[in-house]
């Protein structure tokens, strides 16, 4: 058991300042306190407390490619950037499509014990598309899987999808479809199909690779009377599809990275691989609606498509380069710079958005996104909404370097993490388990 912590003096969003007490995993007490004897106690003058957050699209890449990340340095990653949970995508090798997958992930999550580690199942076998991977047995077994997705590729058989999602049902479960029409995207494709792609050389695929498949999942949704999430929303079409989903009542959630929301094809202009993410980097018009979707709740949560890759993966000509960039750590300075300093979300929308929906669509609600009160678990990220940090990549806790954002300046940092009343980062470290150092 750990030192009981008592949080002083911490914002709690709409219930003014308060001390904290975590004891036993659990906030005990709230107010103004005393520290009992032994506990530590944590200044957080200035400084607003969150539920922790939560991320619901990660890779760890473990088992398989743990020389780009393994569950300990993602987890560490996880912890320095305000998360307490963060939902493990399937694409590993092996795949995470049946229990013993899955439970091995969720084992060594908990025993680095840096942040709740939920390993999302595939959807279909091997991640092939072909057939359906053991979606029963890993709802059943020990890491209670409620999230499945191919994610990296699409689940582009109609059929399939169905049947998954009629199957999930019962579970309570959801898809996150990583949604694009391969037929409209070949193989070669590298970025977002447009005026720029033309003049700089580079194979693209379009928009509507995207939007065909979420137009077509949600009347899936709607037929099988089963909800779905559209991972990492990029265009403006897309947005359009969900906003009218919703209106009907059909049950639709989406996320989108805070790249998606920050970055535009405007920087593709220096061929550097570091910009090479799937869905691609968009124009300016879909960023803008990506935005004002973010701000008007069409687009429910924020997740970080956390993509780790080896220095040989992605140190190449943008056209052979892997897919993806790190996330974790810079995701809530991101998003604070560009939707909390501009007046589009406040802190009480980024507790939404970034830790109770997340937690509601995965599954995890009775653990994480909680309202900070006397009785729920402690899982809390304070939040420095003044500090400016200018990022380092070189500095970080992933193994992996590929930082879209070295050198770029956001105001709005994590100061501390805390999983289960346990700091897990604190005073700029991580800190693991006794066992662990
Ligand atoms: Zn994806």
């Amino acid at each position: 058991m750990s030192t009981p912590t008592l949080i002083r003096g911490a914002d709690l969003l709409g219930q003014g300042r308060a001390d904290l007490l975590l004891e036993g995993g659990h906030i005990t007490e709230l107010g103004r306190l005393t520290p009992p004897a032994g506990t530590q106690v944590v200044d957080a003058e200035g400084l607003i407390a969150l539920p922790g957050l939560v991320d619901l699209h990660t890779h760890l890449r473990e088992p398989g490619r743990e020389d780009a990340e393994t569950i300990a340095t993602g987890s560490a990653a996880a912890a320095a950037g305000g998360f307490t949970a963060v939902f493990a995508m399937a694409n590993t090798d092996p795949v995470a499509d049946c229990a013993e997958v899955v439970e091995r992930v969720y084992d060594i999550g908990r025993r680095v014990g840096l942040a709740d580690v939920q390993p999302v199942g595939a959807v279909t076998r091997g991640l092939d598309g072909v057939e359906l991977a053991d979606l029963g047995l890993m709802a059943r077994s020990r890491a209670r899987v409620r999230v499945f997705s191919d994610d990296g590729r699409c689940v582009a058989d109609a059929r399939l999808m169905r049947r998954a999602m009629d199957y999930l049902k019962a579970y309570g479960g959801v898809i996150s479809q990583h949604s694009q029409d391969v037929s409209l995207a070949d193989g070669s494709a590298c970025c977002h199909e447009g005026e720029l792609s033309g003049r700089l050389g580079l194979p693209g695929w379009p928009g509507v690779a995207e939007e065909v498949i979420v137009a077509r999942d949600v009347m899936l949704a709607r037929h099988t009377g089963t909800r779905v999430h559209v991972a990492h929303v990029s265009t403006a079409g897309s947005i359009e599809v969900i906003r009218w989903a919703k209106a009907q009542g059909i049950q639709v959630t989406a996320e989108v990275t805070p790249h998606h929301l920050a970055l535009t094809t405007a920087e593709l202009s220096g061929y550097d691989p570091l910009y090479k993410v799937n869905p691609p980097l968009r124009p300016q018009e879909d960023v803008t609606a990506l935005r004002a979707a973010l701000a008007d709740g069409t687009i429910d949560i924020v997740a970080t498509d956390h993509a780790p890759h080896a220095r040989h993966d992605k140190e190449h000509a943008f056209v052979v380069a892997a897919f993806g960039m790190l996330g974790l750590e810079t995701a809530l300075s991101v998003i604070s710079e560009l939707m909390v300093t501009t007046g589009r979300l406040s802190w009480a929308d980024i507790a939404r958005v970034m830790s109770t929906a997340p937690a509601r669509i995965g599954g995890l609600f009775a653990e994480h996104g909680r309202p900070l009160r006397v009785g729920e678990p402690a899982n809390v990220t304070l939040v420095d909404p003044t500090r400016v940090v200018t990022v380092d990549a070189g500095s970080s806790y992933s193994l992996s370097r590929n930082n879209p954002w070295h050198g770029r300046r956001f105001t709005g940092a994590v100061h501390a993490t805390f999983l289960r009343g346990r700091p897990t980062y604190l005073d700029g470290t991580v800190y693991p388990l006794e066992e662990l150092r």
